[in-house]
């Protein structure tokens, strides 16, 4: 085994991998510290680590290349780590981006909100409400003001004028209404 990855648990300090379960050092990839945010302890080496996610308990691996990626393009604090699992973490940026929408959108919807707008918020707030359950009094509020709104616009908006009666083509036509070829000499339009 490369030297380096033998003496990796003795020179990389625990502390920046305290939560992890297990490691798996054949994945090991050299740091650089010039790149990284610290103050103390760099990180020499990333490997491979497990995690147990602390919003679904399930087991998740933050790789070694993600770590680099981590901590030497993006300049996250040495001592970070992950506390959630990839779709945990992916759930909670949409949980945040349907928040924000709902916020910037709200006070223009309470105020000759278009309806798409109004249904819009009202799915946020369901789509909200299913995941965290209670939401904020206001937040509901709103939901059931704009959902009576809409239902209210339904019933007074002017009924559609129904569809006209289907008219078939006639398959054979009345031999009434076929006028008779003219014989000759008796056309209409001869001289
Ligand atoms: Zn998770």
């Amino acid at each position: 085994m490369d030297p380096y990855r033998r003496c990796f648990f003795t020179i990389m300090p625990r502390h920046l991998f305290s939560d992890a379960t297990h490691f798996d050092c054949a994945s090991a990839i050299r740091g650089n510290p010039q790149k990284q945010n610290y103050s103390v302890c760099p990180r020499h080496w990333y490997v491979d680590a497990d995690f147990n996610c602390t919003r679904c308990s399930k087991e998740f691996t933050w790789t070694a290349t993600e770590q680099k990626a981590w901590f030497e393009d993006y300049f996250f604090w040495i001592d970070s780590s992950p506390r959630h699992c990839k779709k945990c973490m992916s759930d909670r940026r949409h949980l945040e981006s349907l928040r924000k929408e709902y916020d910037s959108t709200v006070s223009a919807a309470r105020h000759k909100g278009a309806t798409d707008t109004k249904c819009r918020i009202i799915e946020i707030v369901r789509e909200l409400e299913s995941v965290f359950g209670n939401l904020p009094e206001k937040m509901i509020e709103t939901k059931d003001l704009f959902d009576r709104q809409i239902l209210k616009a339904q019933q007074g908006a002017p009924q559609p004028p129904p569809d006209p009666p289907l008219v078939e083509f006639p398959m054979t036509i009345p031999t009434s209404t076929l006028r008779s070829t003219p014989a000759p000499g008796q056309g209409f339009c001869e001289l």
